[in-house]
């Protein structure tokens, strides 16, 4: 088993699991996979050109293994930055790639040296692990959970140590060694880790790839598409918190309701999909001017919901009829010409001790009120 052999071969192995495991998510089409799939193919092939020393030629097991091994880490790398949303090319890891190739030849034919090469390939190495563990350190987007991004950062600033303790030890002549599968300790150390990298590396971005599959099931349940508000159901959570939060501190807590007017004449008039052009145009228009802890969502068909907290009732109508008087002022160019629409809105304030739903209720009320008395106005309950 501790035998430089034996551990090339099962990293083979654990290179074609990962391969199967990332095939699993061929199909989700997220960035990275391609790069983290091939990452583990040309690994392969590296692995089995190193455990060919001895019996092939030095240019297949000493330069080939090596450059590909190292173009190997550099795949998984630039999967990492596609997967992150980075379009821009690794151009001096793909020139350090040139040296790499270069460097090994002349170690090898011209002057053979064991240490230069194993410094070198350490030297490239190191620097990509940096990349990868700031990469995913600084790439994390602020709404997702952090495990899977510290867990490849942690595994990467890891191996940036290991390579550059290898990459000193050798270059500086500290230890010496003529063949790569030659059985010494440190040897066997420097080759589990690295047996250790595939998979950690290969799990870390398994990892990456189910936390963006969660992220896409979680915008469809908790985003309404046309509109790109919050679902009915995300809102009443997002109220549900706010509504904690507003009985914990004593502060205010204002709900709006609005619906838009006579919305079933503007689809007969323009036709549905100008319906639908009009409850995209509103949420919109309504999403950017709430302030950044508002709350907005669809409640169902042209009904919307604003929580607004720290925000009292007189305050949250006061905005509400500011963007019910801008939207009247002119036609949007957005919408077909000469398409204008109004809405009616009801509007209260959470009191002590009551639910969500009674909030919901009061507001529901005002804007029935709103409606009855006229259309494209603001009441309060
Ligand atoms: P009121 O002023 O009283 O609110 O009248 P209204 O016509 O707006 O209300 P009503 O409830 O009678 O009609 C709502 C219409 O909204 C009926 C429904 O076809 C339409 N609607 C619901 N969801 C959508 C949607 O996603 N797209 C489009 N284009 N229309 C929708
Ligand atoms: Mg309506
Ligand atoms: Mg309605």
């Amino acid at each position: 088993m501790f035998n430089p052999l034996s551990i090339l071969l099962v990293t083979v192995l654990s290179g074609v699991m990962a391969i199967a495991v990332l095939g699993s998510l061929w199909r989700a089409a997220i960035p990275g996979v391609g790069y983290w799939v091939s990452a583990n193919a040309v690994a392969i092939v590296a692995l089995l050109a190193f455990a060919l020393q001895g019996h092939a030629s030095q240019w297949l097991t000493f330069v080939a293994s090596n450059v590909l091994m190292a173009a190997s880490l550099l795949l998984v790398v630039e999967g990492c930055l596609r997967f992150l949303g980075r379009r821009a090319r690794l151009w001096p890891a793909y020139l350090g790639l040139v040296a790499v190739l270069l460097g090994i030849s002349y170690w090898t034919f011209a002057a053979p040296n064991f240490n230069a090469r194993v410094a070198l390939v350490s030297a490239f190495h190191a620097s990509l692990y940096v990349v990868l563990g700031v990469a995913m350190l600084r790439g994390r987007p602020a709404n997702r959970p952090r495990y899977s991004y510290y867990f490849l950062a942690g595994a990467a600033l890891l191996l940036f140590a290991a390579h550059t303790a290898r990459g000193l030890m050798y270059g500086f002549g500290w230890l010496t060694q003529t063949g790569l599968l030659q059985v010494s300790p440190s040897n066997i150390i420097f080759l589990a880790l690295g047996i250790l990298a595939s998979p950690c590396l290969s799990i870390g971005v398994v990892m990456l790839a189910h936390d963006r599959l969660a992220q896409r099931l979680e915008r469809l349940a908790n985003i309404d598409e046309l509109t790109g508000a919050l679902s009915r159901r995300a809102f009443l959570a997002a109220g549900g918190a706010l509504l904690d939060a507003s009985l914990r501190s004593r502060s205010p807590l204002a709900m709006a309701i609005i619906d838009i007017d006579s919305f079933k004449a503007v689809n007969d008039r323009h036709g549905h999909a100008a319906g639908d052009q009009v409850l995209s145009h509103f949420a919109t228009f309504v999403a950017r001017n709430l302030r950044a802890g508002d709350v907005f969502g669809r409640l169902g068909g042209e009904e919307f919901g604003v929580l607004c907290p720290l925000t009292t009732t007189a305050e949250a109508a006061g905005l509400l009829e500011r963007l019910r008087t801008r939207l009247a002022a002119a036609a949007p160019d957005e919408l077909p010409r000469g398409l204008r629409y109004t809405f009616s809105v009801g509007v209260d304030q959470l009191r002590r001790d009551e639910s969500l739903a009674q909030l919901m209720a009061r507001a529901d009320g005002a804007l029935y009120a709103a409606k009855a008395s006229g259309r494209d106005r603001v009441m309060t309950a």
